[in-house]
């Protein structure tokens, strides 16, 4: 099945080199230069609309109204939304609140903006991923290929397992072993684990690890993170200060990184 991207960007050039390097990767591609028109085109694909439209106001461009139908009309929706920011005619922001109230669809933010409490709140907000301009192609294939995963895996039964080197863990045990040898995990080590297992490849924000393993109360408590992480990778980093394994996103949160195929 081919899946079928939104991309929002009012850059002409890089809009061009994207939609060619995923189409090359096999991905339909919509674009769109302007949050109206990216709104137009997520509202003909069968995504709720009428909600979004209201809450732009009128749109001032019109080429995305004019757009030929699409072949696929017994299957509408766009599978996944990349989403620039600072757009002609408003913020992608807007965007990315509304589709959050109504769905699913798994959006990466593309900005040049890279403070991070803006990372922090886009994350926060329900993006699922974020690349600062300029990126690598390669890179945004991958972030790409974890959102669409972890989407589709929302109805399936979590993810349980991963697999990376020497690291092996089986959350459903559970059981944790690195060259072959247990490694044994504390109660809220493993909580905190599993947190990043079932995140596995994504950036998961220091409030969503805190809100997942100690509970909302506790989100302010970045300390309690810094320390379990610098427990988790001292018993499964090879060299715990050069972690490979359990990233840091710089004042953002941490990234398990993908397990192995
Ligand atoms: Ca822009």
């Amino acid at each position: 099945m081919t899946l079928r991207l939104l991309l929002v960007e009012d850059d002409r050039e890089l809009r061009a080199t994207l939609r060619a390097a995923l189409q090359v990767e096999g991905y339909e591609v919509l674009t769109a230069a302007s949050l109206s028109e990216g709104l137009a085109l997520l509202a003909h694909a069968g995504h709720a609309a009428s909600v979004m439209a209201a809450s732009i106001g009128p749109t001032t461009t019109g080429p995305a109204m004019a757009s030929p139908a699409r072949a696929r009309d017994q299957d509408p929706a766009v599978d996944a939304v990349l989403l620039d920011l600072g757009l002609p005619d408003g913020d992608g922001e807007t965007l990315l609140a509304q589709l959050r109230k109504q769905h699913k669809l798994p959006v990466l933010v593309i900005s040049a903006r890279q403070a991070e409490g803006q990372k922090v709140r886009l994350l926060d907000a329900g993006a699922d991923d974020y690349l600062v301009k300029p990126f690598g192609i390669a890179e945004l294939l991958a972030r790409l290929r974890v959102a669409l995963r972890h989407r589709g895996t929302t109805l399936r039964p979590a993810i349980t397992l991963y697999r990376r080197g020497e690291i092996d863990i089986d959350l459903a045990v559970p059981r944790v072993s690195r060259a072959g040898l247990p490694v044994h995990l504390t109660p809220t080590e493993l909580r905190l684990l599993a947190a990043l297992v079932r995140g596995a490849g994504r950036v998961l924000t220091h409030r969503q690890l805190l809100a997942d393993v100690w509970g909302a109360e506790f989100v302010d408590h970045t300390h309690y993170l810094r320390l379990y992480m610098a427990q988790l990778r001292a018993k499964l980093e090879a060299d715990p200060a050069e972690p490979q394994l359990l990233l840091t996103e710089a004042g953002v949160g941490y990234r398990l990184v993908e397990p192995e195929a």
